[in-house]
């Protein structure tokens, strides 16, 4: 438990249920979701970075990941997801607290979808538009 870390808090309040959980690992919903169920999966220990957890840990993230998966399927019947971690403030993670984006999508959603995470540099991102 590290204080002033907001995913660390939520895992502290006895009045928050994750919507899954395991031995080493959690899954809430994002607070601010880009689309409807949106959902963080999080190591109980904090921990920054990706390349710093355990193997167990690993285990426990990955596992946690395809059962959200699962859940969300059942919940939301989405067409498709990205998955994703910001790893670092210079690559645009705003909480020091490892977590793994899984963004149910919907045919629709945007209009456009191609390239998903590309954008992130959006003057880079459509590369098929400069194929011969
Ligand atoms: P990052 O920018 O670090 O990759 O993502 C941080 C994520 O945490 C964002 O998607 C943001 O919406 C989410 N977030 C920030 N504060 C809260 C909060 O208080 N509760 C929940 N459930 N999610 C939060
Ligand atoms: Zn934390």
């Amino acid at each position: 438990m590290r204080t002033n870390c907001i995913f660390c808090e939520i895992q502290d309040d006895a009045k928050r249920i994750p919507v899954a959980q395991n031995e080493l690992a959690f899954a809430i919903r994002d607070g601010y979701p880009v689309v409807n169920g949106h959902t963080l999966i999080i190591p109980k220990r904090h921990i920054r970075s990706f390349f710093d957890i355990t193997e167990a840990e690993r285990s426990s993230i990955f596992n946690l990941l395809t059962i959200a998966k699962n859940n969300l399927d059942q919940e939301f019947g989405p067409d498709a997801y990205n998955i994703g971690i910001n790893d670092g403030q210079d690559a645009g993670q705003t909480v020091p607290h490892l977590h793994i984006h899984l963004i149910p999508r919907y045919k629709g959603d945007t209009e456009d979808p191609r390239g998903g995470i590309r954008w992130i540099m959006p003057d880079k991102a459509d590369y098929w538009s400069d194929k011969p």
